[in-house]
């Protein structure tokens, strides 16, 4: 037996692990620095990992119920939106298969950026969409603008954009986000992205809700929050379709230790500060001292034009700082650096421009 043909659904290519590194060089997974995955390097925050412990000694053996409602009562407070129009996911993963589940009929086109996130595409496949893509230009600094989706734009059912944008950095205006919104299709969902919002200075979408009902917005706790390894997110939905969540979600998908950390977490607005702060300086310092050019970021990395990625990326892995090569996203010249602690930041550009130095030809 064999499964339905995948051949068109490209594999998910993660950031490598620090252990599997490790044990492929023989070193010491301390002695590795990974910057591959956009992780937060302030690990997550004190109070969800308390709240973590407290829900191992209070049970694991009951499906999540109250935690569930708890937590989308209290997204849906700190956005001013009603309960029913925050859609809580595992990740910003579960959110995009939930919003295709809703929305997609099969053969309907989705439109996805090139290079962006394989997810989009990989969601859509699964529930027999077709893909389309829009292109970002390496030479307009990946800018993104509602001109340029609208040029690929063919009545889709969805558009994904992201902003920040992974993995380039780059992020729309607010006056992007509703031009497009008002030039696509009524029947047209733009999906907006913010996976690395907290990070930018842009305001969230999710206001543009109350206008907008072919709007849904994404973020999640992976990043700033620093609670990627508990698969933890959600969408902000339009009130007109809220309710097709309990017809799509799967059932208990997002885990009570995970909400109870994500509830936690919402309350330790320290963390998430020191967090951006640290991930703002770090790219910073990343644009000021690499000896590459680097394209502006508004995410926890940046994009560095470096020549040979996969030659850069597997030397600096040797050296002890994994990166994220960027072949995979169709940018065989770009490494993707996460940022780093400070001491983590500055070992990383280091080790980078040795690389660099003695990679590019003089
Ligand atoms: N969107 C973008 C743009 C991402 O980069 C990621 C994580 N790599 C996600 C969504 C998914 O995040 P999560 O861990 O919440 O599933």
């Amino acid at each position: 037996m064999q499964p339905r043909d995948l051949s068109a659904t490209s594999p998910y290519v993660p950031g490598r692990g620090i252990e599997e590194v490790a044990r492929d060089l023989g070193l010491d997974p301390t002695d590795l620095i990974k910057l591959s995955s956009n992780e937060n390097p302030h690990g997550s925050s004190p109070k969800a990992v308390e709240a973590v412990h407290q829900q191992a000694d209070d049970g694991l053996h009951v499906y999540p119920k109250a935690s569930h409602t708890d937590l989308t009562e209290k997204l849906a407070a700190k956005w001013g939106v009603a309960d029913e129009q925050i859609w809580v996911s595992p990740g910003a993963d579960g959110a995009i298969d939930y919003l295709s589940r809703a929305m997609l009929e099969p053969g309907q086109s989705v439109l996805v950026p090139d290079p962006g996130f394989s997810y989009y595409r990989m969601s859509t496949r699964h529930h027999h969409g077709e893909i389309n893509e829009y292109e970002l230009s390496k030479a307009d600094g990946f800018e993104q603008t509602a001109d340029l989706v609208l040029d690929s734009y063919d009545g889709e059912r969805i558009i994904h954009i992201t902003s920040p944008h992974n993995p380039t950095g780059s992020e729309w205006t607010r006056e992007e986000i509703r031009t497009l919104l008002d030039e696509v299709d009524d029947e047209t969902l733009v999906v907006v992205d913010e996976a690395y919002g907290e990070y930018s200075e842009e305001p969230s979408s999710i206001d543009l809700l109350s206008e907008f009902d072919n709007l849904a917005v994404l973020r999640t706790f992976s990043k700033a929050y620093g609670l990627a390894g508990l698969r933890i997110g959600y969408a902000a939905v339009p009130e007109s379709w809220a309710d097709a969540y309990a017809r799509v979600n799967t059932p208990f998908a997002a885990n009570e230790v995970a909400c109870r950390a994500a509830l936690a977490a919402l309350d330790d607005d320290d963390h998430v500060e020191q967090s951006v702060d640290s991930a703002q300086w770090a790219r910073e310092y990343m644009q000021e001292n690499l000896d590459a050019p680097t394209f502006d970021s508004a995410a926890n990395f940046v994009l560095a034009d470096v020549g040979d990625a996969s030659r850069v990326a597997e030397a600096s892995q040797r050296a002890g700082v994994i990166i994220r090569d960027c072949s995979s996203f169709g940018l065989p010249g770009c490494v993707r650096i996460s940022c780093g602690t400070r001491e983590q930041t500055k070992t990383a550009v280091e080790t980078l421009n040795e690389i660099v130095a003695e990679v590019t030809p003089t």
